[in-house]
């Protein structure tokens, strides 16, 4: 026997020597109550305080070891115990007994006093340290032992992996050190009863006292029985929670928890209570020891235990009363209940568990045997304390996030039948339906002809596989409007698989659709009045031309007749109006043409100087006439290819080229350039010294007929030629933008992507405007 074992006997023995020099002392006390008990001042009352008296000495002789006045005073409680199930008081015959067994009870208590003390087993629980911390791993899965290695280091074991159940047998047979416990898997490429044939082999778990966990994909009742035979006492079945493989093997492997148990300890007898308080602080455990059965209720609330241990037999209150009143308190009814007694009568245990207790230890226990029974029920309850904690907080999280869904969408649950069983607030909001309206009804009375039938169909089949459904559908609420949801429908399936009821999560969407129909509306309507608008003018633009051209041309007729110089200067504004008209014309027939998609392009790689130089050319004569010149020749960097209609991008430069003329100063320049862009396309720029664009003007000028020079009058135009470049460009895949300072000039440019920098291959292209 080693050091800590011999103290503890020791203290044993002192407790013990202490219990028997008292014993004349609880004898007198017993004694007292007997002469009471059978003088004529005898009643019931006094009767039950002699049983307990009685029933105490029982108790603590057997737990001291004391076994003759153990079995004395054991026959005379039962008398006592009859009398009172009665109800009568003891007879004269019945006295003479109780006081002969009385001074029985006094002879022996002198003897034993007298007598050599008895040598106490004390309790002797293997705490293993180093050892119990060592784990065996026998699993064929590298990866999956490596992994639970990591895992069971980080919780302070060292762990050797065995990958095959040879290399285990072999270095089993050799090890001195044996671990605190075998983890074994069963299933391995030697068969799926490797494991089991392993362990039966090496005789694990009975001969040499390792617990074995098996853990194992098996879930077959055969698979379980034979790891059970073969020495297993625990089976985990994987995947299992890490913390379900800590707590079994802090379980089996004796490791004692970071914090100690918490026992609470009610017994009346005070040499009991610190004997069995004792027995429990040995082996690490944290204990409240009460003698006042009256002080159980505050001191919990106090103390706080993990597990009571409670005597039956108490004055004042019993241990099952006590039971009865903790239970009848939410906040103890997690609190495990042990009793303690003497009592050996079963039906007085199974009335004390029926009352709330958990479990029923008989007096006198095996120090032992107590301390392994406190430890097991105070581990559960610190488990089951730790699941309901994890329970709490999961069911906190769920109420929250259940809080957040009622405020903001409409719920309602209904049975596999579609019958509404529960709607939220919101719901009924949503639906204009009360709650009691809505109960008890098929949720199909909320549909709307928006949908077919095909369509309700749907959902249902979907659901009813027991696949979620998302989606928007639109009801008919109370009043007979419509409103839309966003919905998700989630099946919930009972154990046969199948859905036993639906929950639906809906939110309204009512707003948003009836907006997004607006602006589909408002689209539709708008390209219709467009189409109509560019038709229109298409038309409008033929039927003006025909007697347009009669005009001017009658007009250049008459010009060359011999005319007075009033008539001559009559003729030169119908003529002068007439051009001016016909442009206007033709440049709204373009954008007409383009915008209503009737406008043909003829796409090819069209090279940009020479473009350029033609467009020059046809407004060089405007340029003359106010002494504008061109300050830089074209530059190579011109000499680039873009895929563009020719004779559209000659029609944009004119209009720039032309503008560039008409709003400079007089003796003013223009200069071209080309240069390729980031994006890798070219931007060409018509720069002029002009009289300049105002920053808020710049947006205006691309829409037909705005004009935004302050001296409009003197300068010839309709406002619409940017309009058509713009839209030109941009049909061209182009972009057009301008740069511009008032007074110092403008820098009016376009960029296309570049087709080609070398020789164009001139391929043609047809492409309309759409
Ligand atoms: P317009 O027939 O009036 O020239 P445009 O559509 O070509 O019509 O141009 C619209 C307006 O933009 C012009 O009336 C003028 O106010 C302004 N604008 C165009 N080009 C220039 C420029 N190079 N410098 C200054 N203002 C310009």
């Amino acid at each position: 026997m080693n050091e800590k074992s011999e103290a503890k006997k020791l203290k044993y023995q002192r407790l013990r020597d202490k219990y028997i020099y008292n014993l004349s002392e609880r004898l007198s006390v017993i004694r007292e109550k007997v002469k009471i008990v059978c003088s004529p001042d005898a009643s019931q009352e006094t009767l039950c305080e002699l049983h307990i008296l009685v029933h105490n000495l029982n108790g603590s002789a057997g737990t001291f070891e004391v076994k003759s006045i153990s079995s004395v005073s054991k026959k005379l409680e039962m008398k006592l115990a009859a009398f009172i199930k009665d109800d009568v008081l003891p007879e004269k015959e019945d006295r003479e007994i109780i006081t002969s067994v009385l001074e029985q009870l006094e002879e022996l208590i002198e003897s034993t006093q007298t007598s050599d003390a008895v040598t106490l087993t004390s309790p002797d629980i293997d705490h293993r340290t180093a050892e119990s911390s060592l784990i065996y791993l026998v699993e064929d899965d590298e990866e999956q032992a490596e992994h639970l290695r990591e895992l069971l280091q980080n919780e302070g074991y060292q762990v050797k992996v065995f990958t095959t159940p040879d290399e285990f047998r072999k270095a089993y047979d050799k090890s001195k050190t044996k671990p605190g416990a075998i983890l074994m898997d069963l299933v391995f490429p030697e068969g799926d009863d490797a494991g089991v044939e392993l362990m039966t082999d090496l005789g694990l778990g009975r001969q040499h006292g390792i617990p074995v966990i098996v853990i194992s994909v098996r879930n077959d009742l055969q698979g379980r029985l034979a790891a059970f035979r073969a020495g297993a006492c625990r089976y985990l079945q994987k995947p299992y929670q890490p913390n379900q493989l800590f707590s079994t093997l802090e379980g089996v492997t004796g490791r004692q928890p970071e914090k100690p148990f918490r026992v609470m300890l009610v017994d009346d007898d005070p040499e009991l209570l610190e004997a069995e308080a004792e027995m429990l602080r040995d082996v690490g455990m944290d204990v409240c020891a009460i003698s006042d059965p009256l002080k159980t209720l505050e001191e919990i609330e106090r103390y706080e235990p993990e597990l009571l241990v409670l005597d039956v037999y108490m004055p004042g209150a019993t241990g099952p009363e006590l039971a009865a009143v903790l239970r009848e308190r939410d906040a103890h009814l997690q609190i495990p209940i042990l009793f303690l007694s003497s009592e050996t009568d079963m039906t007085q245990q199974l009335l004390a568990l029926n009352l709330g207790g958990d479990d029923f230890l008989v007096k006198p226990i095996q120090p032992e045997h107590f301390v392994l029974a406190v430890t097991a029920r105070a581990s559960r309850s610190r488990q089951n304390k730790v699941i309901q904690q994890r329970l709490e907080l999961t069911l906190y999280e769920r109420e929250r996030e259940h809080l957040a869904i009622n405020h903001h969408a409409g719920v309602s649950v209904t049975n596999r039948k579609g019958v509404i069983t529960h709607v939220n607030d919101r719901f009924c909001e949503i639906s204009g339906y009360t709650y009691d309206e809505l109960l008890g009804h098929e949720q199909s009375i909320l549909r709307s002809d928006k949908h077919t039938n095909e369509f309700y169909e749907g959902i249902s089949q979907t659901i009813s596989r027991g696949q979620s459904w998302h989606g928007e559908a639109c009801y008919q609420n109370k009043n007979g409007k419509l409103y839309w949801v966003n919905m998700s429908i989630v099946p919930f399936l009972g154990g046969d698989g199948k859905p036993y009821q639906y929950v639906s999560v809906q939110t309204d969407i009512t707003d948003n659709k009836l907006q997004q129909q607006e602006l589909i509306d408002a689209r539709n309507e708008a390209e219709q009045a467009n189409q109509f608008k560019s038709e229109f003018i298409s038309n409008m633009s033929h039927e003006l031309r025909t007697p347009l051209n009669i005009i001017v041309g009658y007009g250049e007729l008459l010009e060359l007749s011999d005319l007075c110089t009033s008539d001559k200067k009559g003729v030169n504004y119908i003529l002068k109006a007439g051009r001016h008209l016909t442009v206007m014309i033709n440049e709204m027939l373009d954008i007409a043409r383009i915008e209503s998609g009737h406008y043909v392009f003829s796409m090819e790689s069209v090279l940009i100087s020479k473009v350029l130089k033609d467009s020059w050319e046809f407004v060089n004569l405007l340029a003359t006439r106010r002494n504008i010149s061109l300050t830089n020749e074209l530059s190579d960097s011109c000499d680039i290819y873009v895929m563009a209609d020719m004779q559209r991008l000659m029609q944009i430069f004119i209009n720039l080229l032309s503008n560039a003329i008409k709003y400079n100063h007089v003796n003013g320049s223009i200069s071209l350039s080309c240069k390729s862009t980031a994006e890798g396309g070219v931007r060409i720029s018509v720069k002029d010294t002009g009289i300049g664009i105002k920053e808020t003007d710049i947006k205006k000028i691309f829409e037909p007929f705005k004009r935004v020079s302050h001296d409009q009058k003197e300068v010839e135009g309709s406002g619409i030629g940017l309009s058509v470049t713009k839209v030109l460009v941009e049909a061209m895949d182009g972009k057009i933008d301008v740069d511009t300072v008032v007074d110092v000039g403008s820098t009016f440019w376009i960029e296309f992507p570049i087709y080609k920098s070398e020789t164009g291959d001139n391929k043609r292209k047809e492409m309309t405007s759409e």
